[in-house]
Order: structure tokens, then sequence, then C-alpha cells
């Protein structure tokens, strides 16, 4: 099992508590060769916009990481521009002054709270049970005239941070780029786990974030299509070449680099996980046949499990597997007092009772079979009675 050191107050900080940690859609731990990227940076002096030695000595690193991430997603260095993360790179794609936006409702909340927020005409696009974005339904909207294509923008996600589904991108983005409509693709959940290709995708935007693959929190990447429409959300100084104002953040954006270098590797991990995965589903379909896997007809990220079971309340399910030592989230989300169904299940328009009780399990390069064990031997005790919240 994962071995993380649990901090607890009370004197107790440095004991290492055996836990599975199955959460890696919400954040990776830090890969070593991030932290070491990260902490030789922090002792460099320069403002990476200096001209003199100190100043160069930092830009380099940040060159350095450039082409990484670039390698990563497929593009070329100067297409990356640095963000504190996914969040603002998505805010800034959305802002950028387009009148119609086409969203479905799994996206992140990071794009359907910037797409309420822009004054753009919002052309929601279906979502099936399956998860998946109707094409038929957006091709009808793209070919039936009733909307303005001018100044459009389409924006769908790579895989999805609950169910892993994953969309039809490349195919969504000819139609749309064949009408004049621009397309973003938020990637973040398919970087390591998905190649990814901006020209293969055949997008206009695409967004990563770097603690989803190893890297530090609070730093991610807008890649944008040379020539693509633009407006910066930050505006300042001359950074990222007049696209992302402030001083660079060079430490995280070192260990951005290194967890992009060794995300490019990570594909050869996804089989492992695809392997661990099955396994989970497997035992959880004999320890509670009702048990419903949300997405699993659909093409699905290797390393994500949406495990619905009727009866059961996500939130209640998620605390006592925080108890019995594993870590994995809700499909729900928790407002006001009041359980809600997540808005990505909600769009799914999955039956209430499956909505309500779903959760996530997800995993990376280094989960092992003796976690598979301890979620399925919790699996089966936290099941055994009906665990509805009050
Ligand atoms: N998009 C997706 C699909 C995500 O899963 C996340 C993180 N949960 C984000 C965007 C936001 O990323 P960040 O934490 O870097 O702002």
């Amino acid at each position: 099992m994962t071995a993380l050191s649990d901090h607890r107050p009370g004197g107790t900080e440095g004991l290492v508590h055996q836990r599975a940690y199955l959460d890696w859609n919400a954040t990776a731990p830090l890969s070593p060769a991030a932290r070491r990227a990260m902490i030789a940076a922090l002792d460099l002096v320069g403002n990476p916009s200096s001209v003199h030695r100190e100043g160069r000595t930092a830009r380099a690193v940040i060159d350095a990481a450039r082409e990484d991430i670039a390698a990563l997603a497929g593009a070329s260095p100067a297409d990356i521009v640095f963000t504190s993360g996914a969040t603002e790179a998505n805010a800034t794609v959305l802002s950028v002054g387009w009148d119609t936006i086409f969203a479905a409702g799994v996206e992140h909340d990071s794009v359907t709270a910037s797409v309420r927020a822009s004054k753009a005409r919002t052309v929601p696009l279906p979502v099936g049970q399956d998860g998946l974005a109707n094409g038929v339904a957006f091709a009808k909207e793209v070919l039936g005239g009733s909307v303005p294509l001018s100044r459009a923008l389409l924006s769908l996600q790579l895989a999805n941070n609950e169910t892993g589904v994953i969309q039809a991108v490349s195919d969504f983005a000819a139609l749309a780029r064949s009408h004049g409509v621009a397309v973003h693709c938020d990637a973040v959940q398919g970087a390591g786990r998905l190649p990814l290709s901006l020209n293969q995708l055949g997008v206009d935007y695409l967004t990563l974030s770097a603690h989803k693959i190893g890297g530090p929190k609070g730093i991610g990447a807008l890649v944008i299509q040379d020539g693509s429409p633009f407006a910066p959300l930050i505006r300042g100084g001359g950074h990222e070449r007049g696209r992302r104002a402030g001083t660079e953040n060079v430490a995280a954006i070192a260990g951005f680099g290194a967890a992009a270098a060794e995300a490019r590797q990570a594909l050869a991990a996804v089989d492992q996980m695809r392997v661990l995965r099955d396994r989970l589903e497997d035992g959880v379909r004999r320890i509670t046949p009702a048990a419903v896997i949300v997405g699993a007809q659909s093409p699905r990220l290797a390393n994500t499990s949406c495990i619905a079971l009727a009866g059961q309340a996500a939130e209640t399910l998620v605390i006592k597997f925080d108890l019995a030592g594993i870590a994995v989230s809700a499909g729900s989300a928790c407002s006001s007092g009041k359980v809600g169904k997540s808005a990505a299940l909600a769009a799914m328009d999955l039956p209430d009772d499956i909505a309500r009780s779903a959760i996530r399990v997800s995993i990376g390069p280094t989960t092992t079979s003796a976690d598979v064990d301890a979620f399925l031997a919790a699996w089966s005790s936290v099941t055994r009675r009906p665990a509805k919240a009050a």
C-alpha cells in the first residue's frame, strides 16, 4: 500500500501510516523528479525577465520546462502559456469574447462557471447516460443555421474527471472548425493517460494542469494554436509574450516540466492501471451485484472508476473509506449542509439514487494490488448495511 506521512496535530508527526491513496484524479502525489526540479529552482535568484546572468539562468529553466510540456501536448513551445492552473487556463479561453459558446454539462466546474459568467449565448450540448456528448445534436446546431457561428467556441473536455469517459474530441473539432467554430479542450484528465496532440485533436486551445500528473499544485498551461483568437485574462507586463502577465513561478514551472517529461513515459503504465482498475470493478460487482459502474459502456480512462450503489450515500461512503485508511472521493457535492448530486452526473440524467451514491476511485502508476485488495475489503464491509445520510 502507498505509505503516506500523516501529519496530525498532537505530536504524531512523522509517523507513517499505511493508507491507500485512490484519488489521483483529484491530485497526484508529487513525483520525486518534480520535487528535485523544484528544489533546485527555488535557489535561483534571478527574475526570468532580467537580462543579467541570474535572470537568464531562471529563464533557461522555464524554457526547458516549456519544451517538455510542449512535447507532452504535441505542440510547439511557443504555443504554451503558463497559468496558475487549469482553472485559470479555462477561464482565459472562455473570456476571450465569444458570442456563442457550446458546452456540455459534464464539463468541469471551472468551465461551466466561466461559461455562465460570460456574456456569450450558451448552447448546451446534450449528454447521454453513457457520459458522451451528443454529436448529432451538435451537428444539428452547427448545420441548422439557428445559431450565429461567428466568434463561436466549442468547449469539450478530453476525459471526465468523475467517470473517466473520453469524448470524441477530434470528430467534434473537425465539424466545428469546418464551420468556423473555434474549439477548446480541457485535457487535464487525459494527460499522461492518453496520447495528446493539439494538432491531432484539431483544437485551438488545450488546458493542462501540473498537479494531475505528478507536478505541483497551482501551475498549469493553456496551449494555444498559433493564430487562434486570444485576449489575455491577466494584463500587465509582457510575460508569456503578452499572453499572461506576472513574474513566472519558476519553481512550479520547473516541477511541471519534470512531471510532463515523466507523463509521456507514464503512458507505458496505462495497461497496468487498466488491469488493476478492472480487477477492482470485477470485485465490486462480485461483492455487490447491484453496483453500477457509471460510463462503463463508453471509452474510458484506464485509471478511473465511478461506482454507484443505490441505497448508499456517497458522502457517507467517502468518510467510511477514509476511516478505513482509503482516500476516494464523492461524485456528489455537499453544499449548505445538503448532499447534492454532482453537476456532471446530473447532466448525464442518471437515476437519482445512482447519482447520489456515486463514488470515484482513481488510481495512478504507483497504485498496487494491495491497494485494490484494501479497497475491496472496505467495500465489502461498508456496503454490508445501507448507509443513508441523515
Ligand atoms: N479541469 C478538470 C477536468 C479537472 O479535473 C480539474 C481539477 N479537478 C480542473 C480543470 C482544475 O484544475 P486546477 O486544479 O489546476 O485549477
